[in-house]
């Protein structure tokens, strides 16, 4: 079957788009993510990229000419494929029905048309993808079996987002310990019981392992304790018991592991992955962390700030490379000011392990080598999806660059399989996985619902923390004719109650109609502001629409509408 290509449904008052200019021709060959057309709504022009690879087989709307949301408007042809087998250009597809808000297409071909109480799913791991998706399909009907090999809530609950946010929660204890002074409160020295801190950390992740645990149970989920594996399309085995269970459809949340990098001595003992760093049994003295990423970054900051020397190592010229660079240079300054040592474009040839925790990492940054001594050596550089152990390649499921390949309805290649979270690669999160694996659940269950990346929040939790929604200002003026606003949370009162006015609020939009297209915060309580953007970008929200938003007083959020309102007449508390 050719791929097809449709209008996209960008936002949802978006009904339908006009084709600019097609920048590939039929015959042409096209890569996955290379532009092939621009699309003018009312609010914005936009570059949609090919879906996949392949050659552009057919085009079925010409340029200048508009087509309702969903509407196919050209097919790319898979390898072995002909355009002689193509649809005709009779116009029949470009004028198709608009779909209902949320929806894009018709159900995905594998969705299993039961009625939904006789629905059999199976899911396979029960992390932050698999459990939420387990629970919405119990609440539209289905029976529901969940199997998973280790803990329920999988890396995020055990391993990954709530262990290191409750370490960094100590982290920001132990900080206003040191800065209590500032606000009349003098506290006579304090030590750091760091078994303790552990023993906190596990038992948040057991409280909520537990929850979830009752969650799944209230729903009548039936919970395997087991390794799943496909033994065809409609049928998983548990390998430990042998039991076969028969299901309509299968939910792959397999999640993902960590990069092991191909660097001599990375097999040594003193070089922990993320996991490593969260089972530590006392606070080493000093840590080399290889790779400047999110992850890299808040370890970073727990260590140093229980008295840890840290040395951060980047290949990049930045830390987290991927964000907006303004927000990167800000969280730099602010580790190297509390003490962390970073080096950019620095990469890491060697580590040679010596007794008494000497370790020496060797490193080259410009061609010329140098190294650092290290009790524990830190290597968090990415994660990759868990494959193994699945049977895919059996199966024909089909996968790319290591990642399950999906639809936007997030089934695979083999109708009824379908796959969501770390497994299908892209941006490893947790609410993006939940996301994905609900809206698995609801095409499984007859609902139509297709996945959009438009408005993804990332989040990091250091101290300022950095929240952002939408393109970075390099991004965005990649696409359209951008403005910049900002506002700096020292011209805002909360931030002043809480002594913390480090950061700043960005906006970015579009010039035309002011359309935000990017909001990043870097500064206190910033992972919890952004949700106000993720609402507004979803509803395309301008720059006068969050100008003219009243916000109470006195908050932090304020500092967003005075962002805003740089783009739309000036703020008031900034000259
Ligand atoms: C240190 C760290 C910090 C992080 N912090 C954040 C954060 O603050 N915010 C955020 O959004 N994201 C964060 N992440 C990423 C987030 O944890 C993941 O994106 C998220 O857990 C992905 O969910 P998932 O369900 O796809 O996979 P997982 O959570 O990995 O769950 C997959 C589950 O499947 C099970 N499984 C695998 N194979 C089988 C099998 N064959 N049979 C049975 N069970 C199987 C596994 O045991 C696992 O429990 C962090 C990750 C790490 C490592």
């Amino acid at each position: 079957m050719p791929a097809e290509v449709v209008m996209p449904k960008l936002g949802l008052t978006m009904t339908e788009g006009l084709i600019v200019e097609w920048k590939k021709k039929e015959g042409d060959a096209v890569a996955k993510g290379e532009v092939l057309f621009v699309l003018e709504t009312e609010k914005v022009t936009y570059d949609v990229e090919a879906p996949e690879d392949g050659t552009l087989g057919k085009v079925l709307v010409q340029e200048q000419q508009t087509v309702p949301v969903g509407a196919v408007v050209a097919y790319i042809l898979r390898p072995g494929e002909n355009a002689v087998d193509l649809p005709g250009d009779s116009g029949e597809a470009a004028k198709a029905e608009p779909p209902a808000a949320g929806a894009v297409k018709a159900p995905a071909a594998g969705t299993t048309r039961k009625p939904a109480g006789k629905i059999r799913l199976t899911i396979i791991g029960g992390g932050t993808g698999g459990y939420p998706a387990a629970i919405r399909a119990a609440r539209l009907g289905a029976k529901v079996t969940l199997i998973e090999k280790e803990h329920l809530g999988g890396v995020c609950l055990n391993r990954g987002c709530i262990p290191t946010k409750t370490l960094l929660q100590s982290a920001r204890v132990i900080d206003t310990m040191k800065t209590s002074a500032a606000f009349g409160v003098k506290c006579d020295g304090f030590s750091i019981d760091f078994a303790a801190i552990m023993a906190r950390k596990a038992a948040v992740s057991e409280q909520l392992r537990n929850g979830v645990k009752g969650l799944l149970g209230a729903k009548k989920v039936k919970v395997i304790q087991g390794t799943a594996r496909l033994v065809d399309a409609r049928t998983v085995q548990v390998e430990e018991t042998g039991e076969k269970i028969a299901s309509d459809a299968v939910l792959i949340a397999a999640g993902s592991k960590p990069v092991v990098l191909p660097i001599e001595g990375i097999d040594g003992p003193d070089v922990l992955d993320s996991n490593g760093a969260l089972s530590l049994q006392a606070i080493p003295k000093s840590v080399v962390i290889i790779g400047g990423g999110v992850i890299s970054c808040e370890f970073a900051q727990i260590l140093s700030t229980m008295g840890t020397d840290v040395t951060i190592l980047e290949l990049m010229p930045t830390i987290i490379p991927e964000m907006d660079k303004a927000m990167s240079s800000i969280l730099h300054k602010s580790l190297e000011s509390s003490g962390v040592k970073i080096l950019t474009n620095a990469q890491v040839k060697k580590i040679e392990h010596k007794k008494k925790g000497n370790n020496i990492v060797t490193y080259a940054v410009e061609g010329v080598e140098w190294s650092a001594k290290a009790e524990k050596v830190l290597a968090t550089v990415g994660r990759k999806p868990a494959l193994d152990a699945l049977n895919f390649d059996a199966l024909g499921i089909a996968c790319e660059k290591g990642a399950v390949v999906v639809n936007e309805h997030m089934e695979t290649s083999v109708p009824g399989v379908y796959a969501a979270g770390d497994v299908v690669g892209g941006i490893m999160l947790a609410h993006l996985a939940t996301a994905e694996a609900e809206c698995a659940a609801r095409n499984i269950m007859g609902d139509v619902c297709s996945m959009n990346y438009r408005v993804v929040p990332a989040c990091i939790y250091t101290s300022p923390e950095i929240a952002s929604v939408g393109l970075s200002e390099e991004q965005a003026k990649k696409i359209a004719d951008v403005q910049v606003g900002q506002f700096p949370f020292k011209g805002n009162g909360k931030a002043m109650v809480l002594g913390e006015t480090e950061g700043m609020v960005k906006i970015i939009a579009e010039k035309k109609y002011g359309e935000v297209l990017g909001v990043h915060i870097i500064g206190p309580h910033a992972t919890d502001m952004i949700s106000e953007a993720v609402l507004g970008m979803m509803l395309e929200m301008t720059t006068e629409e969050l100008a003219h938003a009243i916000h109470p007083h006195p908050t932090l959020a304020e500092a967003i509408m005075e962002a805003g309102q740089t783009l739309a007449g000036g703020c008031i508390h900034m000259p």
